[in-house]
């Protein structure tokens, strides 16, 4: 039985100010949520004073993004050990990233092993865009980034996937629980083709893309979907907990 993620991806939103603000504001009520596991991904510079925060709560805190080296010259940017020593998690290979940054499956994939090996746990995402989808390649382009990202990891142990259409993120189109089900289940073939059965049987791979308060039963529901990465409904702490509660009610 693989325990539900929910997992909020504040994107470049929040000051330090309203960070803070923001997780006063929901963390007694998601840290009383059982069944599922609550995860905060703020910008980099409200990690340290949102852990400071969720210390001692049942609420887990990610980033959003690191570096591929250790540490090094790179101007302006932020290593897998800089962010183990402060938090758990890190989103790669969001759509953004790959879109506005140019980051390609072989550059996710140095990321997944540097942070597989500062012990940080990679929430990876894949997705097609909405013309691979029409043009009948989505399948082959969910398959070839998972195989890409894994690229040379010999056990993806603790990995969190996220299945995010990228054609579904921030446009209030989200794919159906159906749709969604239906890429996650290939996708956990993948991984069993990959890894093996014990794998793709433990990976808790989330779906992506306008959740909701009120379409999170839509996901939850289904058999392969074990929570979500959400966006702009992370943002506002009611709808955010309710998102929650509603997942660990699957439970
Ligand atoms: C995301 O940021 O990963 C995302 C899915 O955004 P939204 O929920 O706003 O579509």
């Amino acid at each position: 039985m693989r325990t539900p993620v929910i997992a909020g991806n504040w994107k470049m939103n929040t000051t330090l100010a309203e960070a803070t603000a923001l997780v006063k504001q929901m963390k007694d009520r998601l840290d009383t949520i059982k069944g599922v596991e609550k995860i905060l991904c703020p910008p980099f510079i409200s990690l340290a004073a949102v852990g400071e925060l969720l210390r001692g709560t049942s609420i887990r805190l990610g980033a959003q993004n690191c570096h591929h080296e250790l540490k090094g010259a790179y101007t302006g940017e932020v290593s897998p050990s800089m962010l183990s020593a402060m938090c758990e998690f890190v989103i790669l290979g969001h759509s953004e990233r790959r879109q506005y940054f140019g980051e390609t499956d072989e550059l996710v994939n140095r990321k997944i092993r540097a942070t597989f090996g500062a012990n940080l746990i990679p929430i990876l995402c894949v997705g097609e865009k909405l013309e691979e989808r029409q043009s009948g390649r989505a399948e082959k382009v969910v398959r070839s980034q998972v195989a890409g990202a894994l690229d040379g990891v010999d056990s993806p142990r603790g990995l969190v996937m996220a299945y995010e259409p990228v054609w579904a993120i921030g446009t209030g189109m989200a794919a159906t629980g159906e749709e969604a089900n239906l890429t996650i289940n290939l996708i956990r073939g993948e991984l069993r083709r990959l890894y093996g059965a014990e794998i793709a049987l433990e990976t808790r791979i989330l779906y992506g893309g306008s959740v909701t308060a009120n379409n999170i039963g839509e996901f939850v529901t289904q058999q392969e979907i074990d929570g979500a990465l959400v966006g702009g409904a992370s943002l506002k702490a009611d709808e955010f907990v309710s998102i929650v509660e509603q997942s660990a009610a699957r439970t």
